[in-house]
């Protein structure tokens, strides 16, 4: 793995294609066995989790459903502390075992605003799975059910992660360059 530039930053690799698939592999595992029978209704965050969600769902093998809702509170490579919501949820929450999938806790600030709105709409029950987690950046605390690599709180692309809109369409995660 070579670097990578995205417009005015330099990335170096930081998690390679076969690590992710294989932490993928791990949790996939882990909610096939807890949800036989449950038929659970995956959330994927758009647009950071758009990889992570489809190479998860390839491995779920239990009766599920996915749906795509689109949140951001960052601008470049900070957040800006607000959530904004601009495609709303379509489906119905009330009695479904809920997963959310997320690309990365970072604050933990987007799932703190967006997890009281699917607790109003009474699911069975609500997890969380994220490919990304950076627990020295936690503000709001969370319980995360299913987490696949933790890292060091540094601005990380690829996979699906993005800076300024660019940087997501890679097989591989990459880290900011000091
Ligand atoms: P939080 O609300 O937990 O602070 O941040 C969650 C969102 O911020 C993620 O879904 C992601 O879109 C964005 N984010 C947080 N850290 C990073 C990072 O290191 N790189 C990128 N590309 N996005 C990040
Ligand atoms: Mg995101």
């Amino acid at each position: 793995m070579n670097e990578l530039k995205v417009l005015d930053k330099t990335f170096v690799p930081f998690i390679s294609e076969a690590t992710i698939q294989e932490k993928i592999k791990e949790i996939a595992a882990l909610i096939n066995a807890e949800y036989q029978d449950k038929k659970p209704l995956f959330i994927s965050i758009l647009n950071g989790s758009f990889m992570f969600a489809a190479d998860l769902f390839k491995q779920v093998t239990v009766d599920a459903e996915i749906c795509f809702i689109k949140l951001a509170s960052y601008k470049g490579t900070q957040s800006t502390g607000h959530v904004i919501t601009s495609i709303g949820l379509d489906s119905n929450v009330k009695d479904r075992h809920i997963i959310v999938l997320e690309d990365i806790i970072d604050t933990g600030k987007t799932l703190h605003s967006f997890l009281p709105q699917l607790v109003n709409q009474q699911p069975a029950s609500l997890k969380i799975a994220t490919l990304l987690h950076k627990p020295e950046a936690t503000v709001h605390p969370l319980t995360i059910d299913y987490c696949c690599i933790s890292i060091p709180n540094k601005f990380v692309v690829g996979y699906g992660l993005d800076y300024d809109g660019f940087g997501r369409n890679t097989k591989e995660i990459y880290q900011l360059k000091d």
